[in-house]
């Protein structure tokens, strides 16, 4: 395993991160040799705390993906972190397709309340398949295929997301370890995969809401993947199964 980041001595604030990346290049993470550069650092408050928003340039998608800093994470151990997927339909429109505005929220009041935390905001929109195929997919599921059928049906696999980003977007914020809201497992394997050390796993767990009430009516969880109101498979678009405070798993 390539550790190829390492801070360097003398390196004490995120906004030195930008000078020290600037010829920043190594073998990259990952099948595809992802390589980050931190390239600009500013506040950032937020109606969820206090934060600073950390902007990375890669080699790879040609998007930027996002770093949600509180307090101070440099060289921090059992850093409370959360990894979000971009759903723009979710996350900036309020849809109710999926969940993801209520999981981003969660956990931003819950990383803003604590003393350090770090939300990693990936650009990988629709499990990876881009903007445009996920609201062909939702077109696909209008027409009555569930997720997983509309996907393939467009010729993708059901999950195109790729943690080696996330992994040394860690490596390049100098983190020691992290503890990960989540509630997949298999988050935590593929970031071990690559290299990132995990101390621990904190539940993403979703106050009730008048949004989030149907996951605590139908309880329908089943191996991983919700039930819609249609009765048609959804996946989750955040990769893991929704949790709300109160619910009972079935
Ligand atoms: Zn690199
Ligand atoms: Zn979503």
């Amino acid at each position: 395993m390539k550790t190829p980041c390492t801070a360097p001595p003398g390196v004490a604030t995120l906004e030195d991160l930008v000078e020290r990346d600037k010829n920043h290049d190594c073998g990259g993470f990952g099948l595809h040799g992802v390589c980050v550069k931190v390239e600009a650092v500013a506040d950032l408050p937020t109606r969820f705390g206090n934060f600073k928003l950390v902007a990375f340039w890669n080699n790879r998608d040609g998007k930027d993906h996002l770093a949600m800093v509180h307090g101070d994470i440099t060289g921090s151990e059992d850093l409370p972190t959360r990894l979000h997927s971009e759903c723009l339909t979710g996350d900036v429109m309020g849809s109710l397709r999926c969940d993801c505005r209520d999981q981003l929220e969660t956990a931003l009041r819950k990383l803003g309340s604590l003393e350090r935390g770090l939300l990693l905001y990936l650009r990988q929109e629709g499990r990876g398949i881009g903007l445009i195929n996920k609201i062909r997919a939702y077109a696909l599921q209008d027409r009555g295929l569930d997720t997983v059928e509309a996907n393939l049906a467009l010729g993708f696999r059901d999950d195109e997301r790729d943690y080696s980003i996330a992994a040394h977007m860690l490596t390049s914020l100098n983190i020691g370890s992290i503890r990960l809201m989540t509630n997949n497992p298999d988050k935590i394997r593929q970031l071990e995969q690559h290299g990132i050390k995990i101390s621990g796993r904190i539940p993403h767990v979703m106050p009730p809401n008048e949004y989030n009430r149907f996951y605590l009516e139908t309880k329908a969880v089943r191996s991983g993947h919700m039930i819609d109101f249609h009765g048609k498979r959804r996946l989750e678009e955040q990769n893991e199964p929704t949790i709300v405070e109160g619910m009972v798993l079935g």
